[in-house]
């Protein structure tokens, strides 16, 4: 059977417990079900890092669980779970599952396409991923379960794969990227024998749809030590399937710097629980490919205007087999590029104008970058950054200063 762990074993704050979990558990519980805390949130806790959020795992099923609250919605169309809402806060409530089994539907590579099957709680712990992640915590008896000596593993900061390696990496290549972010995210190690396979089987990641690679690498980029992530996705080959240009821009000073500023700059702000654009993101990715050719184009005779734009086109196009950037995040990456050769000569009237932009804060902070990575003159970028940064009143003397 499983470990059950006391509080000064696990060392969990109760108080540091969404309350809205531990009632989505009582209710649970009071109803005749198991309820427990799990996954993510029960890892962060107990190393101490906040939670993003709180998911919960039953015996009950959806048609179970959604009475029992007021407001509930089931959702998912293969397996499906139940969001219980509480004002801004869901609690992912979601029914334990069998793990993978012979008659699964597998691709040719052995990946997993349907995964549909209720189980017990033990079956649940050994479906999932890494021993840190199995761990299911009640706070009603504020006692820990612990299946895969998952508690061990994360005071010994080792990410561990539940079962056979290899088999959980085919069944789902996008658990080796998984590896790498808990590895960085924790300041941990990968165990050697879920290390080892990674290498050799990094090519998979070819076979797992671009939407998923894309949802995974906003996950690594923003988990708060995402240069950490890159480098060992690229010490792994992981990057080849992913971001391939990485090789490109970590071998060229300037490059690197723009990139390492980037990175460094989401961290901070990740670190400090503000939120991450997207948008942002991936134009600083993109950014100096971006200004090669917008530079080449304006060097072949193009207007600068019309060759950013152009840049952009083929940068994005050339990336779109693999990284499948979400229109809306590409439109924002857009407003940041092209309001770059504004910042250069502005006149006051378009000085006002661009202030109204939405997209004006993220270009005066991408503008830093720049400045950062040599490209432009930093006296200029700061004194964008002080216009962004001013007073409403205080603007139209900056303006009057701008030469
Ligand atoms: P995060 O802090 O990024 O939310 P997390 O561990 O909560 O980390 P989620 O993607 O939210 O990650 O998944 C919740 C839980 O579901 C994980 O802790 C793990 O137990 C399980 N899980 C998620 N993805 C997989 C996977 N690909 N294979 C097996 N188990 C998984
Ligand atoms: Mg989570």
């Amino acid at each position: 059977g499983p470990e059950r762990l006391k509080p000064e074993k696990h060392g969990i704050d109760r108080r540091n417990v969404s309350r809205h979990a531990i009632k989505v558990c009582e209710v649970l519980n009071q109803a005749g079900y198991d309820a427990y805390i799990v996954g993510g949130a029960v890892r962060d806790l107990i190393v101490g890092l906040e939670p993003k959020d709180f998911d919960v795992a039953t015996n009950a099923t959806p048609n179970q669980i959604r009475p029992l609250f007021r407001r509930a919605r089931i959702i998912g169309k293969r397996f499906q779970l139940v969001h219980v809402v509480f004002g801004p806060e869901i609690i992912e409530t979601s029914t334990f599952r069998a793990p993978a089994s012979e008659d699964q539907e597998t691709d040719e590579h052995g990946r997993i396409l349907r995964d549909n099957q209720f189980g017990t709680n033990a079956e649940d712990a050994a479906r999932r991923d890494f021993t840190l992640n199995a761990l299911y915590y009640n706070p009603l008896t504020e006692e820990v379960v612990d299946y895969h000596h998952g508690v061990a593993d994360l005071k010994k900061k080792v990410v561990r794969m539940i079962g056979d390696p290899e088999t959980r990496y085919r069944e789902d290549p996008v658990r080796m990227l998984r590896a790498v972010r808990f590895a960085s995210k924790l300041n941990a190690t990968i165990d050697p024998a879920s290390l080892a396979p990674i290498k050799p089987m990094a090519h998979l990641i070819e076979n797992v749809p671009a939407s998923r690679l894309f949802d995974e690498l906003i996950k690594l980029l923003t988990c708060g030590h995402a240069m950490d992530c890159l480098q060992q996705l690229r010490a792994l080959g992981l990057h080849r399937h992913l971001l391939p240009f990485i090789d490109t821009l970590l071998n060229d000073a300037d490059d690197r710097k723009f990139l390492e500023l980037a990175l460094e700059r989401t961290d901070v702000r990740v670190r400090a629980g503000k939120t991450i654009s997207p948008g942002f993101l991936f134009a600083a990715l993109l950014w100096r490919m971006v200004d090669k050719r917008w530079k080449q184009g304006i060097f072949d005779g193009e207007p600068p205007m019309q060759a950013l734009v152009t840049a952009a086109d083929v940068v994005v196009d050339d990336q779109s087999g693999r990284l499948a950037i979400q229109k809306r995040f590409q439109g924002d990456m857009r407003e940041i590029w092209f309001m770059q050769p504004r910042f250069e000569r502005a006149t006051p009237k378009a000085i006002w104008r661009m202030i109204e932009h939405p997209r004006f804060r993220a270009a005066v902070d991408f503008l830093q970058l720049r400045a950062a990575s040599h490209e432009i003159d930093s006296v200029q970028a700061q004194w964008w950054m002080d216009l962004a940064n001013a007073d409403p009143e205080d603007r139209a003397a900056l303006i009057d200063q701008y030469q």
